[in-house]
């Protein structure tokens, strides 16, 4: 049974003549930058996520920089980020003009942990940027205490974690996206909200902020040739727009489904030596953009896998501190001692909201195959 990692195009199928129509509509009207289907868009994320302001950009990438510009990063100020990130998050923080801090990741919800982030705050810390890893929320409540107390800003990095809800001790049951000053979305065509082609959002229940996002996103302007600073061109496209829209529609749908099947992955995959699955909290309710276990003997597993046409991944080979892109950085890797671990150990199963019943039960019998050996 081959088993791919991901299946847009099944996905593309079952709502193919509403996407069409879609691209058909924005074609007709030349609506390809800003325009309805960008508006309607920003409200009903805005809606779904439960914020006030949902501005359109780019990508996932621009909203993290224009997010930082927002809070005002100048050079110098440090921004503290998970060792244990797809590398935007870190990436951002320079391109935005500051300072990038690592801070190493929990071991059971690989998001980052708030006492790494307590021991990298100084004088010169400005914000943190959490990542909701893999769609499981981070500890917000502890994260939003510390920066309360220390005066900082907090950018949540939603891009794997559209709808994740995570409860606060004081206010309960809320979407991420919430918890901090401002935060950021990827439509990337594999996030759980996936485009055609690059797309992001940011999010902000601050009026100031949102207005501000909206000039900097739009080369600084609120009227055509009224330019009030220097600011990016960075917007939603109409055709993207689009397409979001339609597959909004589903999100909750999708979101279940990929419930139901790490719920079943968890099920089959409970009291296999070798294979270590994610613990989650019960303050907190994922939405699996992956699923991630650590595996030992990792590379000869994905060779077995992959010989029975399992397709798999890893997210991601290497911590962030461990790149090359931050030898400049000097880390050495006893300071990051859970990312490390994870970069040898984790390994990405198959999953997607379309995924069979007996592809996973097919994946984890391979599995158990393999470590019976
Ligand atoms: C995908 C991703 C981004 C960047 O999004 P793009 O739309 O690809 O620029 C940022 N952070 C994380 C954690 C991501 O997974």
């Amino acid at each position: 049974m081959k088993v791919p990692f991901l299946d847009l195009n099944k996905q593309y199928q079952s709502i193919s003549k509403e996407i069409d129509e879609a691209i058909q509509r924005v074609i007709l009207n030349s609506s390809f930058i800003q325009g309805r289907e960008v508006d309607e868009f920003e409200s009903a994320f805005a809606q779904k996520q439960n914020s006030s302001h949902c501005i359109g950009v780019g990508n996932g990438t621009d909203a993290l920089i224009i997010a930082l510009k927002a809070i005002g990063i100048v050079a110098g100020d440090e921004v503290i980020v998970p060792a244990n990130s797809f590398i935007a998050t870190s990436e951002a923080v320079t391109a935005g003009g500051g300072k990038v801090v690592f801070a190493d990741v929990e071991p059971d919800t690989y998001s980052i942990n708030p006492q790494e982030i307590k021991k990298k705050i100084n004088s010169k810390t400005k914000a943190i940027i959490p990542v909701h890893l893999y769609g499981i929320p981070a500890e917000m409540d502890k994260i939003v205490q510390l920066a309360k107390e220390c005066n900082l800003f907090i950018i949540e990095d939603c891009a794997q974690a559209h709808l994740a809800e995570y409860k606060s001790s004081t206010e309960g049951w809320r979407k991420v996206g919430n918890f901090g000053q401002i935060s950021t979305f990827s439509f990337y065509p594999g996030k759980n909200l996936g485009a055609y082609g690059d797309a992001g959002a940011i999010l902000t229940n601050n009026e100031e902020l949102a207005i501000r996002v909206r000039m900097l996103a739009n080369h600084g302007r609120i009227a055509k040739y009224d330019h009030l600073f220097e600011g990016f061109n960075s917007r939603l496209d109409g055709l993207q727009a689009a397409i979001l829209n339609v597959k909004i529609k589903y999100l909750e749908e999708w979101t279940e489904d990929r419930r139901r099947n790490v719920a079943h992955y968890l099920k089959l995959l409970e009291g296999i030596e070798g294979i270590e699955v994610p613990r989650i909290h019960s303050n907190s309710k994922p939405v699996w953009h992956l699923f991630v276990v650590k595996a030992h003997k990792r590379e000869k597993l994905i060779e077995f896998l992959s010989k029975h046409e399992i397709q798999t991944g890893i997210h991601y080979p290497k911590a962030l501190p461990n790149l090359k892109a931050y030898q400049y950085l000097n880390h050495n890797s006893a300071e990051f001692p859970i990312s490390n671990y994870n970069q040898d150990k984790v390994l990405s199963l198959p999953l997607f909201p379309e995924m069979m019943m007996e592809q996973i039960e097919f994946v984890v019998d391979k599995i158990k195959e393999f470590y019976k050996h």
